[in-house]
């Protein structure tokens, strides 16, 4: 605010020395007062970067402006200081306007919540005091103010702040809710999952925030160029003022004042401002809607992918996964037996053919027996101990390696499970002779998300050509998903560290993106040029392991979130060169048009350059609003 004030100050006194005229005793001073109240900002970041031994552009401004005064010409140094405090402060509007545009996100958590104790009626309580296995009450209107799931109640629920999803989802016992999101018609009792600065919402929030400070590439190489390219422009300058009166015949004022004129308009503002003004805007933008770059480098990347390889479960299917039959070999265990077995063992794992069993064994009343203890190998399998006993349950190849006898009628009917589409899983146990027995093949399904198709074919549109999907599930689900979408190049029964070297292999071809649920794929997304992981409201791995996140459980995010990536770049790129082009041709017109008698006015540089500058960051500013088609 205190600078929006100075900028008028120093146009007033401006103008008023413009009407009081150069003659007048006061003309004098109006200019020094207007110097000061437009220069004052400059000139204190100037001597900044001189204490670290630096030049920035604002001394260039400042020696200009000072170099004019010396030759009489102090309105047009006047002009240039009012000119170059105008556009630094609508330079920062225009940022400021990224930053609140994440602040209003941070606006969505309420103060307070109603907290259920015992009972009785809720009371208001600060969300400090309230804590993980805390209830409480959410009546319709509110803003659900921490992360948990719903105990009893049923509404539905606008999370467009969280996940960028515009429809409200319906919400009843069991499903989560997410701090930050609207709850629109019904009352929810909700169960209180994390604490309030461990939201999902405010984790959201300190990725942004961190994200701004992420500098892309090409933005720190213009850091480094300013240094020496403001040095350059001083040396430049002084050879000008020594050359110019000798090359063009003019007398000394007159070459100093083009020299300076060169000074202003090589001066690179428009280019620093370029890069920074058009990411942040971005990174603000994507927020909006559910997608978090964290940093300038992954929008930089994202814009370069042109192949991208999906996870299956989870990503390309829709994660809700199914138990169809289950398969049992033991004459002394009857299937719920085997089934109970099988999910209190997997209700320790995340997977969701985890959830799947367990869910059915919810579903079908058992109880679960308690476990010695669990070990999870990723891509592979779960292993309890239970009444002194290894248990194990995983996929086929797994079960082989580990040594559990597998007759050739069961792997047939292992096959004939298989080829009717169904992920199939073997539950086995070792005996007190020493040897380990299969117990049960358990089948799955999974379907595609319904959007999955739609995806797919935008991406190939947007100039994607290469799609492959990745599974550790087995050849005869993986061919019939790959062909219900169309998806050429796909690779079966994978274990995570192959993944990782397919990964790996195909980013040796192009640059590729691994698109996966983010809490089992964290290696892939890794070691892909580009990790995306989605869905990832409520769970911290996913949040942590990508490079972009999409917090909706929803493929359809993808596309816009890599087009904000090439519209970023390009944008990038058209500011690059619009402020290169104006140095070049304002340089070259300050230097050629005296040769026909024409002089460039310092002013008309000045607008040229502090214009440009600014024209620079409303480009930018086209990305947060999202007028870049
Ligand atoms: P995807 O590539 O389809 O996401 P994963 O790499 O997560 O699959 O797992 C590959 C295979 O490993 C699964 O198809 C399943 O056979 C087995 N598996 C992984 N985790 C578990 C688990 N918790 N319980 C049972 N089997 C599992
Ligand atoms: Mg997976």
């Amino acid at each position: 605010m205190i600078r929006v004030v100075f900028v008028a100050a120093s146009l007033l006194f401006l103008v008023l020395a413009w009407i009081t005229g150069p003659d007048h005793r006061l003309s004098d001073v109006f200019y020094l007062l207007s110097y000061g109240f437009g220069g004052w900002f400059g000139l204190l970041s100037a001597l900044r970067s001189l204490a670290a031994k630096d030049i920035d552009i604002d001394l260039l401004m400042i020696l200009a402006a000072l170099g004019a005064a010396w030759i009489g010409a102090p309105a047009e140094g006047a002009l240039l200081l009012f000119l170059f405090s105008l556009s630094n402060v609508l330079q920062e509007y225009a940022i400021g306007r990224t930053h609140r545009a994440i602040e209003s996100l941070a606006k969505l958590k309420p103060a307070s919540a109603r907290k259920l104790a015992n009972g009785s009626e809720p009371i208001n309580c600060p969300l400090e005091e309230i804590h993980v296995g805390d209830q409480i009450r959410v009546l319709p209107g509110d803003l659900i103010p921490l992360d948990g799931s719903v105990v009893s109640g049923d509404s539905s629920v606008d999370e467009s702040s969280v996940t960028g999803e515009s429809i409200p989802v319906n919400k009843t016992t069991g499903a989560k809710v997410f701090a930050g999101s609207l709850n629109k018609n019904g009352s929810l009792t909700v169960q209180v999952e994390r604490e309030s600065a461990d939201s999902t919402l405010a984790r959201m929030i300190s990725l942004v925030e961190h994200a701004r400070e992420q500098k892309a590439q090409t933005q720190r190489m213009l850091e480094d160029f300013e240094k020496h390219y403001a040095a350059g422009v001083i040396v430049f300058t002084l050879l000008l003022i020594a050359v110019i009166p000798k090359l063009y015949g003019v007398s000394f004022n007159e070459g100093f004042y083009r020299a300076i004129t060169v000074m202003v308009v090589a001066s690179p503002c428009a280019l620093i401002i370029s890069t920074p003004a058009s990411i942040l805007s971005a990174i603000a933008r994507g927020a909006r809607c559910g997608i978090l770059f964290k940093g300038g480098i992954p929008l930089e990347r994202g814009a370069r992918i042109r192949a991208i390889a999906f996870d299956k479960t989870g990503t390309l299917t829709q994660g809700r996964v199914k138990l169809q039959q289950i398969v049992t070999y033991h004459p002394d265990r009857s299937e719920a037996d085997i089934l109970g077995l099988a999910a209190s063992i997997e209700s320790h794992s995340e997977h969701p053919l985890a959830k799947a069993i367990v869910q059915e064994a919810h579903a079908r009343g058992l109880s679960l027996p308690a476990l010695d203890s669990f070990e999870s190998t990723p891509g592979r399998g779960v292993t309890a101990k239970l009444d002194g006993r290894k248990h194990w349950v995983g996929r086929s190849s797994w079960l082989r390696e580990i040594g559990v006898s597998i007759e050739t009628d069961k792997s047939d009917e292992l096959r004939s499970l298989q080829d009717e589409g169904f992920t199939a899983i073997g539950v086995a146990e070792s005996t007190p002779d020493g040897t380990t027995r299969l117990l049960a093949w358990i089948a799955l399904s999974d379907s595609v998300r319904p959007d999955a198709a739609d995806t797919l074919r935008q991406l190939r549109q947007s100039g994607i050509h290469e799609i492959t999907m990745l599974t550790g599930d087995n050849q005869r689900v993986a061919r019939r998903i790959a062909s219900e979408l169309g998806i050429d190049t796909w690779h079966a029964a994978l274990l995570p560290e192959d993944k990782v070297q397919l990964i790996r292999d195909l980013s040796k071809r192009s640059d590729i993106a691994m698109v996966g649920d983010g809490t089992n794929d964290a290696p892939a997304l890794a070691s892909a040029n580009l990790g995306i992981a989605m869905g990832a409201a409520g769970s911290d791995v996913a949040l942590e392991s990508a490079d972009i996140v999409l917090m909706a459980s929803d493929l359809n995010k993808l596309p816009l979130a890599l087009n904000i990536c090439r519209a970023t770049r390009r944008i990038v790129l058209q500011n690059l060169s619009f402020a290169l082009g104006i140095i070049a041709i304002m340089v070259v017109l300050t230097l050629a048009l005296p040769i026909w008698g024409i002089e460039v006015p310092l002013p008309i540089g000045v607008v040229a350059h502090e214009g440009g500058t600014v024209l620079v960051c409303l480009n930018g500013l086209r990305l947060l609003v999202g007028w870049h088609k």
